[in-house]
């Protein structure tokens, strides 16, 4: 069997304390999982998930490119967990043992193409996908983490606060996102989860340094690059 052209490359995370890497398959993210402030409008009564292509997903270091296309580009923490048993039907009892490891993730979001897309019943894709909409750190495996899961997740934007919240704050638990996301279609070894982000997300600017952790995962180092200059006209 042959390609018509070569397969594009497996996209993977390092592992902690591992020569292997983890292969990537899907990014499934929930949305908001936290509780927020009554002006951002009631919670939704069931969990709501969104994806971002593996190819969005790099290894949270060095610089991050500004989206092109955007002029409200937004930073979200969040607790990863990695899949490495897929099922189907996973009962939440069971679930916590189709889990790895996790990661510390940003669920970089263009905030301005959100609030269009609720405003409009629109798709959230120019708001979620674009490149390295989703830096992660290593994965550490889950039998090295602090278990049960607990402590603070937290971001900084050039030294100064703008998120924390406890993992315990969480309104669906893992086991229970993990247990419903298997009932809409069967995980596979490679899916990613985004768990949510807590409030106090805000806007970023070239040149911002994001230092962000979750107690007991681990911490990432990354600041944001130049915004692209702006495409020339066609010529008239
Ligand atoms: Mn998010």
């Amino acid at each position: 069997m042959t390609y018509l052209f070569n397969p594009p490359a497996i996209v993977s995370l390092p592992i902690r304390g591992s020569a292997a890497r983890f292969p990537v398959g899907r990014v499934f993210c929930l949305g908001r999982n936290y509780p927020w402030p009554q002006a951002y409008g009631p919670a939704p009564q069931e969990p709501v998930f969104f994806m971002k292509p593996a190819s969005n997903v790099v290894h949270a270091q060095g610089e991050l490119p500004y989206p092109p296309h955007s002029d409200e580009f937004c930073h979200e923490i969040e607790l990863v967990a990695a899949i490495a048993t897929g099922g189907a039907n996973i009962a939440a009892e069971q679930a916590l043992t189709h889990v790895f490891g996790f990661a510390v993730g940003l669920d970089l979001t263009c905030r301005d193409h959100q609030r269009k897309a609720k405003a409009e019943g629109l798709p959230w894709e120019s708001a979620k996908v674009f490149e390295a909409s989703a830096p992660m750190t290593a994965i550490v495996p889950a039998s090295d983490c602090p278990w049960p899961l607990q402590g603070s997740l937290w971001l900084q934007v050039n030294g100064q606060e703008r998120q924390r919240a406890e993992l315990s704050q969480q309104t669906w638990a893992l086991a229970e996102v993990i247990s419903r996301l298997s009932r809409q279609l069967p995980l596979r070894p490679g899916d990613l989860i985004m768990t949510g982000s807590p409030p106090g997300v805000a806007p970023l600017k070239p040149g911002d340094a994001i230092h962000a952790g979750i107690d007991g995962i681990g911490e990432l180092h990354v600041h944001i690059g130049p915004r692209p200059a702006a495409q020339a006209a066609n010529a008239a």
